[in-house]
């Protein structure tokens, strides 16, 4: 499938955690709302969840569930969401965020709100350095279950 133009996952502009051939892990970009934010996203260019290949997926709900259960362990979230948009970037990613049961700013549509706020900077971004320690924290714990399907630490 085409990249088509100018699509930032193609390009490589994020920062990758882990990888397989099929798959990366990424984190929300700053301003991130809330530390722990992860994403997956799919190596080829795929619009939606339904324009993956049957390789694909076989995957993603074993892939998804590893991650959601990282994010939970490592940013004491009581639950994680995972979303789909591909609005913005029309390339496949799931976001998967923690959503604590002290924060109700981090509940169900609550959190589009939070969202909109940081990005229009109302509402301070989660600490870029801690960003980024839950993301690699995150991808450690992932990988020993993740390593199965080929996934590993990018070689930089
Ligand atoms: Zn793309």
């Amino acid at each position: 499938m085409s990249a088509g133009g100018a699509c930032p996952f193609c390009a490589g502009a994020q920062t990758v955690y882990l990888e397989s051939d099929r798959w990366l892990l990424l984190r929300h970009a700053d301003p991130v709302p809330l530390a722990g934010w992860m994403m997956l996203a799919s190596r080829a260019h795929r619009g939606g969840l339904d324009e993956l290949a049957a390789d694909e997926q076989g995957e993603v709900g074993k892939i998804l569930s590893v991650i959601a259960g990282a994010v939970r362990a490592e940013t004491g979230c009581e639950r994680t969401y995972s979303i789909s948009f591909n609005e913005a970037v029309r390339h496949l990613h799931l976001h998967m965020i923690p959503r604590h049961a002290s924060d109700p700013s981090t509940t169900s549509w609550a959190l589009a709100d939070r969202y909109r706020a940081t990005a229009r900077k109302e509402t301070p971004a989660a600490d870029p350095a801690e960003a980024e320690r839950a993301a690699r924290a995150i991808a450690a714990r992932a990988l020993p279950d993740l390593a199965a399907l080929g996934f590993a630490a990018p070689q930089s």
